[in-house]
């Protein structure tokens, strides 16, 4: 990851002695700045330009942020690395990992600068997006099956409640109830859809039941959220023709 991105090259002297003591090679990358001369603000200056992402040019490097990125622990991120590989030339509208980020928020805990890439990523992939740049085919075919069927995994409206046959428990559905209930339960479109959601959704359905909740779920009439789709996209930025073609769609 990231690899073709240009490091920053410490300075060393071969040979150099100080008051007496040797202090070659390694020892005195500090006597001397690093060349970073050489680095580049555009393309920091693209990502901060768009709306909401304006947090981006903030970081001043201190990397709190990285030991508690969960994309780091299986790669090479965290805002910080993404900063720096902007300075030496990836564009992140472009980039693979603008991908990457799941929007967890574990570095916006611990920034002191208050970098914040539940906006900046979400915003960057919406620039991306809208500028015809690289989509991940994960989340193209999402978008198509939410325009298409009104769900991410491009399921028919009329199997939204199949998945309570397997709940081993009864799940009433609002409307043949036909009276209030204590706990209205939003399912969502992978509970509803997706062979591990649905197992999630009968388990929780028997817990409800086992604790006497008093629930119903929505069946047919529930309508998608999009939340799989959220980190590609600003909050709000959804145009209401668009939320409207959805509900027509369902
Ligand atoms: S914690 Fe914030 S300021 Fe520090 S390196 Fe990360 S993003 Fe930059
Ligand atoms: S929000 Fe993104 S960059 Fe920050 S810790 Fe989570 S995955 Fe890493």
């Amino acid at each position: 990851m990231a690899t073709k991105y240009q490091k920053a090259v410490a300075i060393e002297k071969e040979n150099i002695v100080v008051d007496g003591v040797d202090v070659s090679g390694h020892w005195n990358r500090m006597f001397e700045q690093r060349v970073i001369f050489e680095y580049t603000p555009e393309l920091i200056e693209k990502i901060a330009d768009i709306p909401n992402a304006e947090s981006f040019a903030n970081c001043y490097q201190c990397a709190k942020c990285v030991a508690v990125c969960p994309v780091d622990v299986v790669g090479n991120y965290g805002p910080r690395k993404l900063y720096r590989y902007a300075q030496t030339g990836m564009d992140l509208t472009e980039a693979p990992e603008l991908w990457l980020c799941t929007t967890c928020a574990n570095c916006l805990r611990v920034c002191p600068k208050e970098v914040n890439m539940v906006k900046i990523m979400p915003a960057a992939r919406e620039q991306a997006i809208l500028d015809g740049k690289f989509v991940p085919a994960e989340l193209q075919q999402a978008f198509e099956n939410t325009a298409k069927s009104g769900n991410p995994l491009g399921q028919p409206q009329r199997k939204r409640d199949a998945w309570i046959q397997s709940a081993g428990v009864p799940v009433p559905i609002i409307k043949d109830l036909g009276r209030k209930v204590s706990v209205l339960w939003y399912v969502g479109s992978y509970p509803s859809y997706h062979p591990r959601g649905i197992d999630a959704a009968a388990a929780a359905a028997r817990i409800f039941n086992a604790l006497g909740i008093d629930f119903a779920i929505l069946g047919k009439e529930e309508k998608t959220t999009r939340d799989s789709q959220r980190p590609g996209w600003r909050e709000g930025s959804v145009r209401d023709d668009d939320r409207a073609k959805h509900r027509d769609l369902q």
